[in-house]
């Protein structure tokens, strides 16, 4: 899936490269979570990033939307599941490819972190507005909504895939949303550029396992519907490439050494993931650790 990649580096370098047929073809896929949590997420390409849906007594919550032009599907999915109002949209970072629906899913009430609020303010421009994307309602570290029967906690975590991160945890369901904090089977991105940290990332995944316990089910920024265990072999597995990556530097190998060591070769199966490709992630890691 080389949208994926591609559409990280429109975050980056913001050259549009999808057109409107590419998202003709795309379908959205519904996923039972846990509880009153569903899971949405594109299918036959690159939609966005995935969205969690709360469906119940009280109405609909969101949990992120992907890309404006694949609203209507996913209007159509949770239309397919509650014919309740959508009354709340939390946005999980500022990333285009989470938050591109916000305002054709309005009169709901969008809810970010502050930091987010203030990063679409800054990045307004004439021919590529952010504007109608705030949010209503911001937080700086935690807040509760109290939904469908259930203590939905927003927290926010600092600096890890950005400085914008809301971790959301339906504790009823036992369903927790990370955004892109999680990539499931593939590598994931750092953006220091968004106020990003690979190593307070990991700080901030330690401290989210400790919430949970083994049958919460995890619902990753990008990638299949996944378990405690997967979450916690992902945090594993950015440990330990982080170590590898950190001792080249310590012993002095330049990026061309390692790539040719193929240092990462272990973790080779995520580098097919639909993101970041082996040699990608390593050349991430050297920037990031190298200082
Ligand atoms: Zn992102």
């Amino acid at each position: 899936m080389k949208h994926l990649i591609n559409s990280m580096l429109f975050l980056v370098i913001a050259l549009p490269v999808l057109s409107q047929d590419d998202f003709s073809k795309m379908s959205v896929r519904t996923t039972p979570a846990g509880g009153a949590v569903y899971m949405l997420d594109g299918q036959g390409g690159f939609g966005g990033g995935n969205v969690a849906v709360s469906v119940g007594v009280d109405g609909v919550l969101l949990v992120d939307n992907m890309y404006v032009p694949m609203m209507a599907k996913v209007k159509d999915a949770i239309k397919s599941l509650s014919d309740k109002p959508i009354r709340y949209v939390i946005n999980s970072h500022f990333h285009s490819d989470h938050i591109g629906g916000n305002n054709e899913l309005r009169p709901a009430t969008i809810v970010a972190h502050e930091n987010l609020r203030k990063r679409l303010v800054a990045a307004n421009t004439a021919s590529r507005p952010t504007n109608h994307l705030l949010p209503d309602f911001t937080f700086t570290d935690k807040s509760n909504i109290y939904f469908n029967g259930e203590e939905v906690r927003l927290i926010h975590l600092p600096s890890g895939h950005t400085d914008t991160d809301v971790v959301t945890h339906f504790t009823g369901s036992n369903v927790v949303h990370l955004g892109d904090m999680f990539f499931f089977g593939m590598f994931p991105a750092v953006y220091t550029q968004g106020g990003g940290n690979l190593k307070q990332l990991i700080a901030n995944l330690d401290q989210v396992v400790t919430w949970l316990n083994p049958d919460t089910k995890v619902i990753p920024g990008h990638g299949d519907l996944a378990t405690f265990e997967d979450l916690k072999a992902y945090v594993s597995m950015l440990k330990a490439t982080t170590a590898i990556v950190e001792d080249g530097i310590k012993k002095g190998k330049t990026l061309e050494q390692m790539t040719s060591e193929k240092v990462l070769a272990a973790y080779d199966t995520l580098g097919s993931g639909g993101a970041q490709t082996t040699d990608q992630y390593l050349a991430m890691l050297y920037k990031l650790l190298k200082g």
